[in-house]
């Protein structure tokens, strides 16, 4: 069921940005007073809307209409076939359509199982019909951005959005953004689509179809795709997974040169001990990359260490990176994923440049390349140019409803 959409051009001062802009790319929902509902007239009946309450029936309810039980039985033993009249459940909504007359008939009784449908029981016709209907869904897409002022949940709430949309975000950027320390006057915006039945009445979110979020200086979009597997990931604008924890190595070019295990021969101490890290050889003034974001721990130097850095990831990981011929953080600073925190080099306990990569799961240190941590799917092959493609609409969209 496809519907065609009126686009509504929205028209935005370009000056003012500290205001949640919106774009709506389909008809204003109207907001009229119900006349008519279920294909009836209202004016041409006594109308009474209730909810099913404890204890009521379907017989009881006739019967509280002047249907005596002999006409309630047949009535029941009529419609069963379209209409289990046993399946009613406290507190949905019905709705009777009296004759307007004294004697107020009982001309139809309507009962909603759920906010997309329907029974109909029309008592008009001394064969009573009975019929459910299926109320149509439209799927309308907004987007809304600009300046936060607020929480992600309260600029949900405000611009009338369910608010489970917030969680759903917070879930796609876990690895990425810290929603808790987005700041007041942070850049965002999000394109998604929501269900309303008869076109007007709001019945949540369906879909995130594009967002960014600004935090720390630096955009971040998310867009879901589905690869061949068909499971829906997201990926940025350069189509990177978003669910990447942590970088494979800290060295983009390198070999691995040592593994880690609980016994080798020291190439320095000339005798055997546990090595706790994984060893990358790469030239000396290689950037090492931290691997996640997260707050610098340590940053000094030891005897067997030389200079390295440590860093706390959350309440479960930290990594730590050794013999730096330079290092270029410092205790307690913030450090992004993949930001370069010192160069290689062979200080400490090491026969030639490289650096070790030691990690640390709740306390213990562990092997990395052993670790089963959260990933993406990478893109590959001609799927990156499909993804490109199917995106830079929506980016465009993002980005000018933000005044990027
Ligand atoms: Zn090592």
């Amino acid at each position: 069921m496809k519907q065609i959409f009126i686009v509504i051009i929205a028209i935005f001062s370009l000056v003012s940005c500290n205001k949640t802009e919106e774009i709506k790319e389909e008809k204003a929902v109207k907001r009229i007073p119900k006349k008519s509902e279920f294909g009836f007239v209202y004016a041409d009946f006594n109308v009474i809307h209730d909810t099913i309450q404890k204890g009521d029936t379907f017989g009881t309810l006739l019967e509280q209409q002047n249907i005596g039980d002999r006409q309630v039985y047949d009535i029941i033993a009529k419609v069963k076939d379209s209409f289990d009249v046993r399946t009613i459940r406290i507190n949905k909504p019905f709705t009777m359509l009296r004759s307007k007359n004294k004697k107020k008939d009982l001309q139809v009784f309507i009962y909603q199982p759920d906010n997309l449908s329907y029974y109909v029981v029309d008592f008009r016709d001394t064969a009573v019909s009975v019929y459910k209907k299926t109320k149509p869904i439209t799927i309308k897409r907004r987007t809304i951005g600009g300046v936060l002022k607020e929480s992600l949940s309260e600029t949900l709430g405000n611009a009338k959005i369910e608010v489970a949309l917030a969680s759903k975000i917070t879930k796609i950027y876990a690895y990425s953004i810290d929603f808790m320390k987005l700041k007041k006057g942070d850049r965002y915006a999000i394109t998604f689509t929501e269900r309303f039945i008869n076109d007007t009445v709001y019945d949540g979110v369906e879909e995130l179809e594009a967002s960014f979020f600004e935090y720390k200086g630096k955009i971040i979009y998310a867009f879901p795709f589905a690869q061949n597997s068909g499971k829906i990931e997201y990926y940025d604008e350069q189509g990177k997974t978003l669910k990447n924890f942590f970088l494979k190595s800290p060295i983009k070019f390198s070999r691995i040169s040592s593994r880690f295990s609980s016994s080798r021969f020291h190439p320095v101490q000339h005798r055997w001990k546990a090595h706790k890290g994984t060893d990358y050889a790469a030239p000396r003034g290689t950037p090492i990359t931290v691997t996640a974001g997260g707050v610098v721990e340590q940053s000094g130097f030891t005897a067997g260490n030389g200079n390295f850095v440590k860093v706390k990831h959350n309440g479960t990981y930290s990594t730590q990176y050794l013999h730096m011929s330079k290092i270029l953080v410092r205790r307690g600073q913030r450090v992004n994923q993949g930001q370069v925190i010192g160069l290689v080099g062979s200080t400490g306990l090491a026969t030639g440049p490289h650096v070790c990569y030691r990690f640390w799961k709740n306390g213990k240190q562990v092997d990395a390349l052993r670790l089963k941590l959260p990933t993406g799917e990478p893109m590959t092959g001609n799927n990156k140019s499909r993804f490109l493609e199917k995106i830079t609409p929506l980016k465009f969209q993002l980005d000018s409803v933000a005044n990027l």
